[in-house]
């Protein structure tokens, strides 16, 4: 029998890069769980080089893309098995190709202090993090350590690795980021600002070896949000959005219109996500917004 390779990589394996001596605090970054979302994936990648660059203390793991399938595919989910790999942890060792990845990732997780596991929210989406704060008290003091400035309260979808991972009783969280859907596009500005946002989280955990690290991260407060809301369009229409993701609005406020119908926020919230301008058909996404909580 003769295997023969005609293009590296193969798609049944991830690369996990490895920092520090191993004594102190263990962080695992993850990206690329969903394939298409290159955001998250080019931030775990600024990581990797800043690792190389600077070293670290303690431990950090680094997995840039965990699915490799999905990530070539620019999709969300395998072309294997058609599963989603963030709703089927911990996985099986004697599953599908998705069911055995993720028992891989996940017992590579085991060991680790805090998972910080990065996602994307699509082209007209923004930068929050999903937080099961209402659920592990450890988990606000989390969100305002990380510092990222909206904490949306997870929806609780069982299989993601973050809220597995708090099942088991570790510090994980989930942050979503512009870009990746539909087609792997990379938010350098949100790329850049979750990097230093990262960092700031690094100088907490001690995983900093250089001293001069005040010099480029700062922190924010934090504003939570409630359970994530979808307004979706009643009829076929013109879709035309008024405000932008990532900004906070009042009770009220007109979001866009469809057609010639306003649509307005059903209460004070936060844009996760709001669509371009498009024919929208009846059931589909216009905007995506979380309750902000008093
Ligand atoms: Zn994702």
């Amino acid at each position: 029998m003769e295997t023969v390779t005609y293009q590296d990589p193969s798609l049944s394996t991830y690369d996990i890069y490895e920092f520090g001596n191993g004594e102190g605090t263990e962080v695992v970054i993850t990206a690329g769980i969903h394939g298409v979302e290159q955001t998250a994936i080019y931030v775990a990648r600024l990581f990797v080089k800043y690792f190389e660059d600077h070293g670290a203390n303690g431990k950090v793991k680094i997995i840039p893309v965990c699915n490799q399938a999905a990530y070539f595919n620019r999709t969300r989910t395998s072309p294997y098995d058609q599963l989603d790999l963030n709703r089927i942890f911990p996985g099986d060792a004697n599953g599908t190709q998705s069911m055995q990845l993720a028992h891989s990732i996940w017992q590579d997780t085991r060991g680790a202090d805090y998972i910080i596991d990065l996602h994307c929210c699509g082209q007209h989406g923004s930068t929050y993090v999903m937080s099961l704060y209402s659920q592990f008290e450890h988990q606000s003091a989390l969100v305002k350590l990380l510092g990222f400035p909206d904490v949306v309260h997870s929806g609780g979808a069982r299989g993601q690795l973050f809220l597995e991972a708090c099942e088991a009783g570790q510090q994980a969280l989930l942050v979503e980021l512009k870009g990746g859907q539909p087609d792997g596009m990379i938010d350098f500005d949100a790329a850049d600002k979750c990097f230093k946002q990262l960092l700031n989280f690094f100088k907490y955990t001690g995983n900093i070896a250089t001293t001069d690290i005040d010099k480029i991260v700062k922190a924010h407060p934090v504003r939570f949000h409630e359970r994530m809301t979808t307004l979706k369009a009643e009829h076929h229409g013109l879709f035309v959005p008024y405000v932008n993701a990532g900004v906070h609005y009042e009770h009220g406020t007109i979001l866009g219109k469809l057609n010639n119908e306003n649509i307005t926020a059903p209460f004070d919230c936060y844009i996760a996500a709001i669509n371009y301008p498009r024919y929208c058909f009846s059931g589909e996404r216009m905007v995506r917004i979380a309750k902000t909580k008093d």
